[in-house]
């Protein structure tokens, strides 16, 4: 028996604990670092219901999800939660997409990313380990993957 835990959670909670723990700093553009404040309420996205930002000082758009391993995915800020809950405690892939009504393929590739991020942070600590900070496995996550890739060509953007 599947339980409706996703449908009973508090959304307004929920992407209060996400800007919490993905950026511990405050959410800003992470174009060019502007502050929150700077920055428009553009739209909404449609599955996962997260407000995008436009950046006033840059016109760029960014939302909870950008610069961290959710980037682009559709999960709702309730499926991020119990996603990142489920893959810390260790949860087979098959199972907890089940559960979270995502697909098997998305499960795989958020859970390798978060485990690339983890294992980035903390040398060769299982991430089934509870003792593992979670915060690190998210936080920027795919910023050095990005930077990576656009090295070619971008030259600034780097935050920090
Ligand atoms: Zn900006």
């Amino acid at each position: 028996m599947d339980f409706p835990i996703v449908e009973l959670m508090d959304r307004e909670a929920c992407t209060a604990w996400l800007t919490r723990h993905f950026h511990p700093n405050g959410l800003k553009c992470p174009h060019c670092q502007a502050s929150l404040d700077q920055s428009i309420l553009f739209r909404q996205t449609k599955r996962s219901g997260l407000d995008v930002r436009r950046c006033k000082a840059c016109q760029g758009i960014y939302n909870l999800y950008s610069r961290t391993a959710f980037e682009g995915r559709r999960f709702t800020p309730e499926q991020t939660i119990l996603f990142l809950r489920e893959v810390v405690q260790g949860k087979p892939t098959a199972k907890l997409s089940r559960e979270l009504s995502i697909s098997r393929t998305t499960g795989l590739t958020v859970r390798h990313l978060l485990q690339a991020n983890a294992e980035q942070e903390q040398a060769t600590e299982p991430l089934s380990d509870l003792e593992v900070e979670t915060d690190e496995m998210f936080q920027n996550a795919g910023e050095k993957r990005r930077l990576a890739r656009r090295s070619a060509g971008s030259t600034s953007k780097k935050g920090q």
